[in-house]
């Protein structure tokens, strides 16, 4: 079995002790392939460095932060030929760390960005449904991904009209908040459909025994598979071979090269 985490946040604190043990049990749950996930310029720039594929963006909670250098730091690390795509931008009206005209026009500044480097976008929306759809209708956006989906199904057919793909995290896995998602998952066409740790976080509730300080790690990803998988009623050799196929050809990435987590360098 090969698998792509579409989204890990490689970068955080929580791994620095020990990565390449992290990265060693990912390999051999046949995580083949992590994309790291970059929240801030700061981020996005450690992200570019481990040697992996790795998204290039400002998270909206951290959009306060932005000012007239946001744009050109993103665009220089975005030519680095291991970007893959711009984010993860959006809105997040659920913690509103940042005002929501600061999200809105970062969010708009990245998509616009995304859109005219030619990459995917790495999207984040909480509590943001209808906005956030809008504002990508406005801005014919169609190429990318809905991050962490955890809405309801008025929100998912919106993104599956406008195009986009579906990251599904461990929040299926959990009972009393993601239940509605084994039934909403079964609406999402089989080549939209990507998996993602979202690592640290998002530690798969029903997971035994429960990780270390609870913490997240890509190594997971077969538990969040095997639920998708039940949830779809399919076996999950057929899901895993689908899903690391839609994120190969989302995110451009090539069967072997620098790309893979196998051939990243083991000295840090
Ligand atoms: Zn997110």
């Amino acid at each position: 079995m090969r698998l792509v985490d579409i989204g890990a946040n490689l970068t955080h604190p929580a791994f620095a002790p020990d990565l390449d043990e992290v990265l060693g049990r990912a390999r051999q749950a046949g995580v083949e392939t992590i994309i790291v996930t970059g929240t801030t310029v700061e981020e996005s720039r450690q992200a570019s460095t481990l040697g992996f594929p790795f998204t290039a963006g400002v998270h909206p909670h951290h959009a306060r932060d932005c000012g007239p250098d946001t744009i050109p730091q993103l665009k220089s690390l975005a030519e680095n030929p291991r970007c893959v795509a711009i984010g993860e931008c959006g809105l997040d009206f659920n913690r509103n760390y940042s005002p929501h005209p600061d999200q809105e026009k970062w969010f708009i500044a990245q998509l616009e960005l995304g859109l005219s480097l030619g990459k995917p976008l790495f999207l984040h929306s909480r509590d943001a449904h209808p906005r956030f759809s809008e504002i990508l209708k406005r801005h014919r956006v169609e190429r990318g991904v809905a991050h962490c989906f955890t809405g309801e199904r008025e929100e998912l057919r919106a993104y599956l009209d406008l195009g986009l793909h579906i990251g599904i995290t461990g929040w299926i896995c959990d009972e009393r908040r993601g239940k509605h998602l084994l039934e909403l998952v079964r609406e999402i066409p089989r080549d939209k459909l990507l998996l993602e740790s979202d690592a640290p976080y998002l530690t798969p509730r029903d997971l035994k025994p429960q990780p270390k300080a609870r913490r997240n790690e890509p190594a997971f990803l077969p538990h969040i598979l095997r639920t998708v998988a039940r949830a779809l009623g399919r076996p999950a050799e057929d899901v895993a071979a689908e899903t690391t196929r839609n994120a190969l050809q989302l995110f451009s990435l090539h069967e072997s090269g620098s790309s893979t987590a196998a051939q990243r360098p083991l000295a840090a």
